[in-house]
């Protein structure tokens, strides 16, 4: 956790010599303050980030099944057509959003927040071109597998359909959600329907607004009842899974009114349309994504109980194929999509950028990371789960 500002005072207890600690925030209130007997500032500070941990709150956000490929080098070439990528938009204009012969201004033109900002401030793990790699353990390579994975740090072998129902294991979420200081702080949004299952609600008791629920039945504004009909009215690609703006808006809304400590947020549309064999909305929805994200992002550095305290991970759930048609399709019959991307921003995360010859990470580590920024320790709950994420020094 970032220390905005911290002081020193020499005080007297009881005729000795002490020295009092105080981290300040930006507009000077004084958020934490030690009391030491020496003058130790690297042991003062200490004490006082993990003391400040408690002011963190990460946001795990994942877009289904979007590629590395696009992620690092933007729009394919083999794919900017009718033929290959399906596309309906003219090449033409296609090519006038999201092309140009460098792969760094590519990937810029169509992620602008992740490589603007977040790898500008933050890290970004998983381009293969310049050996660092993002991979997941499991062996399924499709949804549920990987969210469950990313969700409690280990693969789960039984989880083999994204039909599975109720998830056997409890997810980081969940298990944050016991601990003291974080009880009804924890909350989860997304598209899909099954995070219901994935979160487990009849065991966890999370809060899961996803598919069905993603809007709030109380929301009687205008607005609330002018985006509760369009979803009804709009006919989704997927049956019963509202769009990814659809999850914006509900989400904007909530975090004016509510501060969770812990949030998961799921948006579907990059792999519906992907599985669609549209190219042209792979690129569009992964841009719109991309725009939200660095929402939410200047929403919370706008708000001062989250301002300088948030951390982003941004990853997805799996990959996908390689080929000229495989890049629709993800599982173990297409090559590749057992690789993925992790990107973070946040106050602890030194700015690396785009990490390069570095040790593979994995899904599994997402766990124990989001567990780290609040300063809780969920291997020591959870043996199995594999470690944090190497992204900050504090984890
Ligand atoms: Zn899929």
């Amino acid at each position: 956790m970032q220390l905005p500002r911290a002081t020193r005072l020499v005080i007297r207890i009881a005729g000795v010599r002490m020295y009092l600690w105080r981290a300040v925030d930006h507009e000077g209130e004084v958020l934490e303050a030690v009391v030491t007997s020496k003058r130790n500032k690297a042991a003062a500070l200490k004490l006082l980030k993990r003391i400040m941990k408690k002011y963190a709150r990460p946001r795990t956000i994942v877009t289904d099944g979007l590629r590395w490929q696009e992620v690092f080098s933007g729009a394919d070439p083999l794919l900017l057509n009718d033929k290959a990528g399906g596309s309906w938009t003219p090449v033409q204009e296609l090519r006038q959003k999201y092309w140009h012969d460098d792969p760094k201004e590519r990937r810029r033109l169509l992620m602008p927040f992740l490589w603007g900002t977040v790898a500008a401030r933050g890290q970004i793990y998983g381009n293969q071109q310049r050996g660092s790699r993002a991979e997941v353990t499991n062996d399924k390579w499709f949804s549920y597998p990987g969210y469950n994975e990313m969700l409690s740090g280990v693969a789960d072998p039984r989880i083999d359909k994204n039909e599975f129902g109720p998830n056997p294991n409890q997810t980081v979420f969940e298990w944050l959600n016991a601990q003291p200081g974080l009880a009804g702080k924890v909350e989860v949004f997304g598209t899909w329907n099954t995070f219901r299952d994935i979160f487990n609600v009849a065991r966890s008791h999370l809060p899961v607004r996803a598919g069905a629920t993603l809007l709030d039945p109380a929301d009687n504004s205008a607005r609330g009842q002018l985006l509760a009909e369009l979803n009804r009215t709009t006919t989704a690609l997927e049956p019963g899974d509202p769009y990814d703006s659809f999850l914006y808006e509900a989400l904007a809304d909530h975090l004016r009114t509510h501060q969770p400590r812990v949030l998961f947020v799921g948006f579907g549309d990059t792999d519906n349309w992907a599985h669609s064999g549209r190219y042209d909305a792979v690129l569009e929805a992964a841009h719109h994504v991309d725009e939200f994200i660095g929402r939410l992002w200047q929403q919370m550095q706008a708000n001062p109980a989250y301002r300088g305290r948030t951390t982003f991970i941004i990853t997805t759930d799996h990959g996908r194929g390689g080929g000229l048609s495989e890049w629709k399709e993800h599982g173990v019959e297409e090559p590749g999509s057992g690789n993925i991307w992790i990107a973070v921003i946040g106050p602890d995360t030194p700015a690396l950028g785009e990490r390069a010859d570095v040790a593979t990470v994995t899904q599994a580590q997402i766990a124990a990371t989001v567990a780290a920024f609040v300063g809780r320790d969920y291997r020591k709950a959870k043996p199995a789960a594999a470690a944090a994420l190497p992204v900050a020094p504090s984890l």
